[in-house]
């Protein structure tokens, strides 16, 4: 997704449980996972690229556990912060990569989508199908799409199961963009029940960034 979107999204699903010192911190962390040099060539599983689904889960729980970790240890909350902002990359990128909202959107005859406010993102029979399918990065074609000069005529030359033809990353790319932000909204909020789980009122209140 567009940086804009995975900002939007993080403002809009954690839903003022952070302080705004916290949130613009896993925000920074969050887009930064697209930094050209740093996390985005090689690493499939911070963008749920090239259909590596297991690695991205176990990426999304590899993070999960060094936020918690964190909290429960003494060690600085900015830690917990990156690394909840890498994981919420993570799964917002799912639903933006994948055919997910695809294989949602099959359900139902084309025109007679329901509201995008009705998708479901937390089906366990859709994160498991046996079509789940991300798109595949060409190198070096794949490059030119991510200017906005070349990238119509790069697009073009890349095949259906490539990143530049699935991704939903902008409204641009179609209805189902609606849809995306929707599931990676309801994704984020499980994410953030996830990683408070059993924790206590002190951990809570150490990863809102907020004082009592
Ligand atoms: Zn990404």
């Amino acid at each position: 997704m567009k940086a804009e979107y995975h900002v939007q999204l993080c403002a809009q699903a954690l839903d003022g449980f952070f302080s705004p010192a916290a949130l613009a911190a896993i925000q920074a962390a969050n887009t930064g996972q697209d930094a050209i040099f740093s996390g985005f060539f090689g690493h499939p599983e911070f963008h749920f690229d090239e259909s590596k689904f297991a690695r991205g889960w176990a990426y999304v729980a590899e993070q999960r556990a060094r936020v918690r970790h964190t909290l429960q240890n003494g060690a600085p909350v900015e830690e917990a912060w990156a690394a909840f902002g890498r994981l919420l990359h993570a799964v917002q990128d799912f639903y933006a990569h994948s055919n997910y909202t695809k294989l949602w959107a099959e359900h139902y005859g084309e025109g007679d989508l329901p509201p995008a406010e009705q998708f479901d993102g937390l089906n366990e029979h859709l994160l498991n199908h046996p079509d789940l399918r991300s798109g595949h990065v060409y190198y070096p074609l794949e490059i030119l799409t991510f200017f906005e000069r070349t990238r119509d005529w790069a697009t073009a030359r890349l095949p259906l199961d490539s990143h530049a033809q699935m991704n939903l990353d902008y409204p641009e790319r179609g209805p189902l963009f609606e849809y995306a932000m929707v599931g990676a909204a309801q994704r984020s909020a499980q994410e953030l029940e996830l990683a408070l789980e059993g924790l206590d009122e002190a951990a809570r209140q150490k990863f809102s960034g907020k004082t009592a």
